[in-house]
């Protein structure tokens, strides 16, 4: 299989903000693989927070285009070559997807069907990133009509993390959830939760630091459920996340593709944890791979796509809330 990748600036319709960073944009890899007369094709969306680039997963799929072998159906033996290498998960991603892509295509299907699943997740979350109160309530009111659940980024380190619900809450009757990335201590943390549990928040996500010593009490005090993202990457991490959380939120970008992330959202389900996808920023044809996993959730964080000023690889469809996998052949993203 002969393998290219290049990377692909992603304009967002309006700049975003979370507890870390703000910005305008996002750089992504485009992999494509090449195999019998058709191309198959997959998103690396890297995340700073891990050390990884636009420029470090470019370098790795270069790098290490070999590995992916002759056999576009050989998933386990080429996830099992790149999983000797140190991180780069997006890349890996990339590389899983592209290979589900062009499985779909060389066997004319979409990869929904392949996997044995339907073609739609529960609705996705809408992201209100990170502005003063008001602001969130503006923005909320805004996207609203077109959605069936809104996520409110917090963590914004000023003691105004609970009025910012508060105001989304005046504006909308939707379900909330909020996504804190690690901002608050224990105590913060359980101060909070009793007050958004009265607000009609139905989850926390990642309050505490990632491989924070607290996590456990949080867990048993909490009257909100506690989902992990940064606490949680692969496979290997979901048995210790039951001690510290009610739910893992799975990412592509984070479980190196699409195999991983059912492998996760099966092993989750044993452990009597919740399940939810999120995403990054991402085009239409990272989505359409998270998309693949989502009917195996009880939440669905993905719209990434959904930010651009101009979605570069369109794909799935967004209806009335739901992100639906295309029923074109493979990702449906030509
Ligand atoms: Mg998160």
């Amino acid at each position: 299989m002969e393998v290219s990748a290049e990377i692909v600036r992603l304009r967002l319709a309006e700049t975003f903000v979370i507890s870390r960073e703000s910005q305008d944009w996002a750089d992504v890899v485009h992999v494509t693989i090449a195999h019998d007369g058709h191309v198959g094709r997959g998103e690396a969306a890297p995340i700073e927070r891990y050390g990884e680039t636009a420029v470090s997963a470019l370098g790795f799929v270069e790098q290490h285009s070999h590995l992916v072998g002759d056999d576009p159906f050989a998933l386990e033996e080429i996830e099992a070559r790149l999983a000797a290498l140190e991180g780069e998960q997006a890349a890996k991603c990339a590389l899983d997807a592209a290979l589900h892509d062009l499985q779909g295509k060389l066997l004319g299907a979409p990869v929904w069907k392949l996997l044995g699943l339907p073609p739609f997740g529960p609705p996705t979350s809408w992201t209100v990133w990170l502005g003063d109160p008001d602001d969130m309530a503006r923005r909320a009111a805004a996207a609203a009509p077109r959605f069936r659940r809104l996520k409110l980024k917090l963590g914004g380190g000023d003691g105004l993390d609970i009025e910012r619900v508060r105001a989304v809450r005046g504006v909308t009757d939707l379900p909330l959830q909020v996504d804190v990335n690690e901002w608050w201590t224990l105590d913060e943390a359980l101060d909070a939760c009793g007050e958004l549990a009265r607000l009609g928040v139905e989850y926390v996500e990642q309050p505490l630091r990632e491989g924070d010593r607290d996590g456990a009490e949080l867990r048993r005090r909490s009257p909100l459920p506690v989902y992990v993202d940064e606490d949680c990457h692969t496979l290997a991490d979901v048995a210790a996340c039951r001690a510290v959380a009610h739910g893992i939120n799975i990412k592509l970008a984070k479980s190196g593709g699409i195999r991983e992330a059912i492998r996760m959202a099966h092993a989750a389900r044993a452990l009597g944890l919740g399940v939810m996808i999120g995403c990054m920023v991402e085009s239409g044809l990272g989505i359409a791979a998270g998309c693949t996993v989502a009917p195996l959730c009880d939440h669905v964080d993905l719209d990434g796509n959904l930010l651009l000023a101009k979605d570069p690889a369109p794909g799935p469809r967004f209806v009335d809330g739901l992100q639906c996998s295309s029923d074109e052949v493979g990702l449906g993203c030509g």
